[in-house]
């Protein structure tokens, strides 16, 4: 039986909030999910009482506030089925990235997990899924084998490339809570059980050199080497250690899925550099979660990003002078080397069929809503002086919350893309249930 609660319940604000807390959800009620069956019980529910369908997981990745709505939080939903013989697995709608990494660890099988073991695994696959292992093996979406999901007629579907093939195509990449609330996927996991990596920071004094060496470095690396730099200046805290409390630095990460003595190798470089840190090793594909190590506690958050072709010795610069020591950014950066197979197109296709782009720029900041217009005025700076060097896309997955138009999102796909999309979301909720996502262009 499925739970609802109303404003009035002990149990409401817990259930209505998650990690970003830049989107406040005021629902009319929560369905707590434990079961598809819950999902398909509230969904109908929705529709008898003439309700949107909004879907909230962990809150990592929230789009408009689901005034009104009835808010399905499926953060219950913890199944984890592995074949191991079949390198494969069925992830239920509230497991997160690290549950599914330690479970396939236990068969030395990896998912092709992100950096944040706290992010949710299902609405980072219906985003594409931007994977430490992406250089390699594609987005986390070319590796989903089939879809179980709850539409607005409140059928609960598994779709496949043979069953549903439009709906199926149309939810990987394009289905944060537009066509249905996805209960559960079933994806491949690949013979993963170790990888050489960690990170390095650079001082204030280091950071350009460092940048443009990455920059450089980059160009030449094998698809086994993915790695990405982080501008920030650290909380000033006690427990952080004393080359790092309240400094402007450089977070170099590094994931190599090559042999030890390669990676060693390759990044030796930034050894000589001299970093204040060092944590490149060899580790358990399980450790994978420590190597970008994002803060966990929730946080109005605000963020910006995207794809560019190229990071020249301009395009450094360009960075340097919006985010560098010296120019006291509200926000932090962060450039992931992108390429190799996350700019081929898949043997399954997706709507994520955007590739282009060797790297993603992202940018936030913490802000409250009354110093978020300056936050995001200093975003919008840094954007317009990276355009000489963007693609004109966006990485889907990191467009969340109060800050996303319907214009920016779009810029994620193909335009024939936007086409198939709109005509799928007609097909499959005409009278637009699930509408809490920002909407396409
Ligand atoms: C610290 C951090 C690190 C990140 N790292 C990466 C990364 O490495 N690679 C990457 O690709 N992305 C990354 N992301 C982005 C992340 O993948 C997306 O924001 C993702 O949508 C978050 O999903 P969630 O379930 O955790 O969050 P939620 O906010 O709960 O959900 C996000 C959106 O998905 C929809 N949704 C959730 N569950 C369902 C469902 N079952 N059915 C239909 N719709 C659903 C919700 O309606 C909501 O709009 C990161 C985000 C953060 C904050």
């Amino acid at each position: 039986m499925t739970d609802y609660l109303n404003a009035t319940d002990a149990e409401y604000d817990t259930a209505r909030t998650g990690y970003n807390l830049a989107v406040e959800h005021h629902p009319a009620a929560i369905a707590v999910a434990r079961t598809a069956d819950d999902v398909v019980h509230a969904v109908r529910e929705a529709r008898t009482r003439g309700l949107g369908v909004a879907v909230l997981a962990t809150g990592h990745g929230p789009s408009r506030p689901a005034d009104g709505q009835l808010l399905i939080n499926t953060s219950a939903m913890k199944g984890i089925t592995i074949d191991p013989a079949m390198r494969w697995a069925r992830v239920e709608a509230g497991v997160r990235g690290g549950e599914l990494v330690q479970a396939a660890a236990i068969h030395g099988l990896a998912p092709l997990s992100g950096s944040s073991p706290e992010v949710g695994v299902v609405s980072y696959h219906l985003g594409g899924g931007l994977s430490l292992l992406g250089r390699s093996l594609g987005w986390a979406v070319d590796h989903v084998r089939a879809i179980e999901v709850v539409t607005a007629d409140g059928a609960l579907r598994r779709t496949t490339p043979d069953t549903e093939p439009d709906l199926f195509w149309a939810l990987r990449g394009g289905g944060k809570c537009t066509l249905g609330v996805v209960t559960a996927l079933e994806i491949d996991l690949h013979p993963i059980a170790r990888l050489y990596g960690g990170g390095m920071h650079f001082a204030a004094d280091r950071v350009e050199e460092a940048l443009t060496l990455w920059a450089d470095w980059t160009r030449t690396v094998p698809e086994q080497m993915a790695s990405s730099a982080l501008l920030i200046r650290m909380p000033d805290i006690p427990f952080l250690p004393e080359p790092l409390r309240g400094r402007y630095v450089m977070h170099l990460r590094i994931v190599f899925t090559g042999s030890a003595e390669d990676g060693e190798r390759l990044i030796a470089p930034f050894r000589a550099l001299g970093p204040v840190t060092d944590t490149v090793t060899e580790m358990p594909y399980s450790a994978v979660g420590t190597i970008h190590a994002e803060p966990t506690t929730p946080v109005a958050f605000h963020a910006r990003n995207r794809m560019l072709r190229t990071l020249d010795a301009d395009a450094v610069q360009a960075l340097l002078q919006h985010a560098g020591a010296d120019a006291d950014a509200p926000f932090l950066l962060e450039l992931r080397h992108t390429g190799g197979a996350l700019s081929r197109p898949a043997e399954r296709a997706s709507a994520l069929r955007r590739r282009d782009g060797e790297f993603v720029l992202y940018a936030g900041g913490a802000a409250e809503a009354d110093a978020a217009p300056a936050l995001q005025a200093r975003l919008a700076e840094l954007l317009a002086a990276v355009e000489p060097w963007a693609t004109g896309g966006v990485a889907v997955n990191f467009l969340s919350g109060p800050d996303v138009t319907a214009e920016e999102l779009s810029s994620g796909y193909l335009p024939e893309d936007l086409v198939r999309l709109a005509r799928i979301k007609r097909e499959y909720d005409p009278e637009n249930m699930f509408r809490t996502h920002h909407g396409l262009a």
